[in-house]
């Protein structure tokens, strides 16, 4: 196994095999026929000519607005259009909007990271139009998704937010977690975002110590995952028990326990770094 190999994991650039290429965008719309990542709320717009789902392709579909798309790259040498579709809009046949996560059964690894790189610029472009000092209007950085205040110079770029998540060993013991919002029965890592003025390393224990109770040690870092909902980047790590006992501390989790290998309860999608760690560090088998 190559250190860290998490790179495979949908979401992340690698999974998309090389076939996709950024560009800013500013780059001239060449009008050539090419696919098109449509975003309708949280979801992805595909095409199901013979029950595939697939990118629309081709030129713009005549119920998208011209001035909603923008080009974010080339994707199989065609050009990729970004766009929002108005969440009231009824898509017409073959086009249906499916549910951007690592659940879903229509989208494979490629449409989840093209959808997931889609809603992120498109909420990054919708969301800074003005600036946020002085009311202004954010002009394009040329080059670049960034953007300026053409009143007070002020420069934004599109934000990620870090997240540590962490699995905790006690001998052949591991420490999962679960949210009442989950399905029955589902536990997975302790997680949370970074505060301010806060290492990754310093997070991780935090969160597990206010979610848990417990304090770790020799936390290593294993690999990480982008996850696009909406901007996150989610950190792994693997540590071990230095003690406590389990105490749900805050209103994060209903429930934290330890598990062995032997009765795991219902783990999380095979899609995400959570899963890819309890299968490599918990269950000690490798991802599919
Ligand atoms: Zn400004």
């Amino acid at each position: 196994m190559s250190y860290p190999d998490t790179v495979n994991l949908p979401f992340n650039r690698t999974s998309l095999l090389g076939a996709f290429q950024p560009l800013p965008p500013d780059t001239p719309d060449s009008g050539e026929p090419g696919f098109f990542l449509l975003i309708q709320g949280d979801e992805l717009i595909l095409s199901n000519e013979n029950d595939i789902p697939t990118l629309p392709w081709g030129t713009l579909p005549t119920w998208v607005e011209r001035s909603s798309t923008v080009t974010i790259g080339l994707w199989q040498g065609k050009p990729l259009r970004a766009g929002r579709i108005p969440r009231s809009m009824t898509l017409p046949a073959p086009f249906s909007a499916e549910s951007l996560n690592a659940y879903s059964q229509r989208l494979n690894d490629q449409l989840l990271t093209l959808g997931g790189i889609a809603r992120n610029l498109l909420s990054w472009d919708g969301e800074s139009a003005h600036c946020p000092r002085c009311g202004g209007v954010m002009a394009r950085h040329p080059g670049s998704w960034g953007k300026r205040c053409i009143s007070c110079s002020m420069e934004r770029f599109p934000p990620t937010y870090p997240c540590a998540i962490v699995l905790v060993r006690r001998g052949a013991e591991f420490l999962l977690g679960r949210k009442s919002i989950w399905p029955e029965g589902r536990y997975s890592l302790i997680a949370g975002f970074l505060d301010s003025g806060e290492s990754l390393e310093e997070c991780a224990a935090r969160e597990v110590r206010e979610e848990t109770g417990i304090e770790i040690t020799n936390l290593r870092y294993v690999g990480s995952q982008s996850w696009p909902f909406p901007s996150q980047l989610m950190a792994g790590f693997v540590a071990d028990y230095a003690g406590g006992e389990v105490t749900v501390g805050d209103d994060e989790l209903e429930d934290a326990r330890w598990f062995t290998a032997e009765a795991p309860p219902t783990l999380p999608s095979k899609r995400s770094i959570a899963r890819w760690i309890i299968d490599r560090y918990a269950l000690g088998m490798e991802h599919e």
